[in-house]
């Protein structure tokens, strides 16, 4: 059985003072959690903080983006060599807030996924559809698509060590979340998708679930068959609602 996994994506919040006091309350809650991993994605500034806070406890912690390329003129950029110096394990990849706002290409986000992983480190991949797309009926199309493009080009082994997080970009902050049979379908999708081409890729994967979780509709989401936990947003900034959720997992 897939251990959960679940990973708190604190976007652009956060400050010294309120970390750490956010981050011990997350290390309190630790001992009481079973079978269930917890990542905390920092912005770049933090990572120094998370590592000096996190580094003895069971609490993994990792970045929100990486830069396609391994080093060189790319003003403003940060490399997976860097998040690894950091003792970051984790990098989120192609989240809708980047891939809207920055015209993140399906290309450069699967560059950046192997990138991480050559680098040893786990990368989330987040897929997922917008509403037009939903109410379309397009959205196993659209995933299907962001997916093919890390296929055609690196094959599906790539995913045995890898992360998706399916997140509908109509469910991200609208405390509208997905309903679990809704999530289900699309994970199955996802893992028989990876399945066809390599099944122990496709048995090995965790596929997340991210879209306004909350402790409440965690219980329901996280017992789905295909679910392994959540990526998490703002619920991860109140250490009850995030350690509500974590529960949910175990
Ligand atoms: C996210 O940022 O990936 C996310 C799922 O946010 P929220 O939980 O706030 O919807």
């Amino acid at each position: 059985m897939r251990h959960k996994l679940v990973v708190a994506n604190w976007k652009m919040h956060g400050n010294l003072v309120e970390n750490k006091r956010l981050l011990a309350e997350y290390c309190a809650m630790l001992p009481t959690l079973k079978n269930t991993d917890v990542v905390v994605c920092v912005p770049y500034p933090y990572l120094a903080q998370a590592q000096a806070i996190l580094q003895h406890t069971n609490i993994a912690w990792g970045a929100q983006n990486l830069s396609k390329d391994a080093v060189g003129a790319y003003t403003g950029e940060v490399s997976a060599t860097m998040l690894k110096d950091f003792g970051a394990s984790y990098v989120i990849i192609g989240h809708s807030e980047r891939a809207t706002a920055y015209c993140e290409s399906d290309e450069n986000i699967a560059t950046k996924f192997v990138q991480a992983q050559a680098h040893g480190l786990t990368p989330i991949l987040c897929v997922g559809e917008t509403l037009i797309e939903r109410e379309a009926g397009v959205m196993q199309m659209v995933v299907g698509k962001q997916l093919d493009t890390i296929f055609n080009t690196y094959g599906a082994a790539v995913f045995a060590n890898a992360v998706v997080s399916y997140e509908p970009i109509w469910a991200i902050g609208t405390g509208l979340a997905a309903s679990p049979e809704q999530a289900q379908s699309m994970h199955e999708f996802i893992r028989s998708k990876v399945a066809t081409l390599d099944k122990a890729a496709a048995t090995n994967m965790k596929i997340l679930y991210g879209g306004s979780v909350n402790p409440q509709n965690a219980v329901q989401l996280f017992v789905m068959q295909d679910i392994d936990g959540g990526l998490i947003g703002k619920c991860s900034l109140n250490a009850k609602e995030f350690e509500g959720i974590c529960r949910a997992a175990c």
